[in-house]
């Protein structure tokens, strides 16, 4: 397949990138065919072009082997990173351009090992059928711009499906990750995934567990972060695979809605998730979007029946939030993420406590206190928990919020003010005025704070300056 089967808006597509790269990546390509090697962009780059998602990183591909691409681009790159360099990756950065350079490649899994087996293959042919999906598996040549799509992914593309190269077995068997990223490309992208595809997923969910935590965390959290995590999620407690590397999730579907409004609790958790993303500011915020979606995890563990046919669900948010801990650690996020994450789960209910506005001060700034820097996020998550299709409910609760987040913006405001300091204190002050403790000095000192209020800080001199214009005026000192 060649250029010539791209539409108008597609060709123009990839000459607008290369018109925009074509410095770099051009430059690059013929480096590479002075030094009789191929070179083509490859996989999420081509894809992202016709999706018009266009970042500044570029994954290319080449038959030179990992050494031999050190040695052409030395002189070239502005700087060059190895880290990936044993499953074939360079790293190389020119300019704003930061270009992963990948040799062909023709890995199979071994079903006994965590890491997959790095074996390098001859033909950019070869490689792309290695890829995951049909429309991760396009690439153009360089520098001819020559456009190769052997298994149809710019059709899929079209048709916002993902389907493998080869058979899904065959793939999945080679490397179980893709699962996930089926399930991580259908949030990304708003894509379905291909029936035969969801059937091997569904027949091969467990072999999920030979892969690493780590790159397991990766496709979760970019899932999560997606602008479609309830298809993504979906996939994932559908076909098994959640039942291996978020089994709490699919728990929830087996829990009934206290409230009885929603099928479930896992329905509930969808709906607050995605009520949390319509409140983020700007782009995803991958601590809410968590927090959101674990919130509710502890209720399988604390059901009660209670008498008169109640359910209840006592410091579900206590357990749930040590149940959050222990899975984001086990899925190896950084610390600060388990740690703020499970915060937020912990806190989620606390505002049920505030009635209609009882709280004292205090327990306001308990709230404010215990939230800390996630107050911002708590505000969301306790938002966007409320699932209620009562409209009245719905908005009396959004009122006692209001009211609630009214009050935290008055006592900051007020604390601002106690702490407020005029610029001389009551010793300067009677220094100044040559006098003793006396009602004196606290007029003064209200004096100078007014001032302070007015007009910001003023520097000392003039605070006394001001100080003795005042004194005289009032009586106070001669002169
Ligand atoms: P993004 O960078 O936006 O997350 P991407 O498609 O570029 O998406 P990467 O993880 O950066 O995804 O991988 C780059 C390319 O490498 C993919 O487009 C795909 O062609 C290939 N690829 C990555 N991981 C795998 C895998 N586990 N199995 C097969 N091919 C893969
Ligand atoms: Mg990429």
């Amino acid at each position: 397949m060649s250029v010539s089967n791209l539409s108008v808006s597609q060709q123009k597509a990839v000459t607008d990138l290369f018109r925009r790269i074509a410095p770099v990546a051009d430059e690059l390509g013929e480096l590479f065919a002075a030094n009789g090697h191929e070179l083509a962009v490859v996989g999420g780059s081509v894809r992202d072009v016709f999706l018009a998602r266009i970042g500044n990183d570029l994954d290319l591909t080449t038959d030179a082997r990992p050494e031999r691409v050190l040695e052409i681009v030395k002189d070239w790159a502005d700087s060059i990173w190895t880290i990936g360099i044993e499953f074939g990756t360079v790293g190389v950065r020119k300019g704003n351009w930061v270009l992963e350079i990948t040799t062909y490649r023709s890995e199979s899994y071994d079903p006994k090992s965590r890491k997959p087996e790095v074996a390098y293959g001859d033909t950019l042919e070869a490689d792309l059928e290695r890829r995951d999906f049909a429309v991760n598996a396009m690439a153009v040549r360089l520098p001819g711009h020559e456009f190769v799509d052997p298994y149809g992914g710019l059709s899929d593309l079209a048709a916002k499906v993902l389907r493998t190269p080869g058979t899904p077995e065959r793939s999945f068997d080679d490397d179980p990750l893709r699962m996930l990223r089926a399930a991580r490309f259908a949030s990304q992208l708003g894509f379905t995934v291909d029936p035969a595809v969801v059937t091997a997923m569904t027949e091969m969910a467990d072999r999920i567990e030979i892969v690493s935590s780590e790159r397991i965390r990766d496709e979760l959290d970019k899932l999560i972060c997606g602008a479609h995590p309830r298809e993504g999620l979906g996939i994932l407690v559908d076909t098994g695979l959640a039942a291996h590397v978020l089994p709490e999730l699919p728990k929830l579907r087996l829990e009934i809605d206290e409230h009885h409004r929603h099928k479930d609790v896992y329905e509930h958790t969808l709906i607050v998730l995605e009520q949390a993303i319509a409140l983020e500011a700007a782009g995803a915020d991958r601590v809410l979007r968590w927090a959101a979606l674990l919130h509710d995890i502890g209720k399988p563990k604390t059901r009660r029946f209670e008498d008169g046919g109640r359910v209840s669900f006592h410091h579900h948010e206590v357990v749930g939030a040590q149940m959050t801990k222990k899975r984001l650690a086990e899925l190896r996020f950084p610390k600060d993420v388990v740690a703020d994450v499970s915060r937020l789960v912990e806190l989620h209910l606390r505002f049920h406590g505030y009635g209609t506005g009882e709280w004292t001060d205090s327990a306001v700034r308990r709230y404010v206190r215990d939230a800390g820097h996630l107050l911002e996020r708590l505000h969301k998550l306790t938002r966007a928990d409320c699932t209620t299709r009562n409209k009245r409910k719905a908005q009396a609760l959004s009122r006692t919020y209001d009211d609630l987040e009214e009050r935290i913006a008055r006592l900051a405001d007020e604390e601002e003010l106690a702490k407020m300091r005029p610029e001389l204190d009551g010793n300067e002050i009677q220094q100044i005025l040559g006098v003793g403790p006396g009602p004196v000095v606290g007029k003064a000192y209200k004096f100078l704070l007014e001032m302070r209020l007015d007009q910001g800080v003023v520097g000392k001199e003039n605070a006394t300056e001001a100080l003795m214009s005042w004194a005289r005026e009032q009586g106070v000192i001669s002169g």
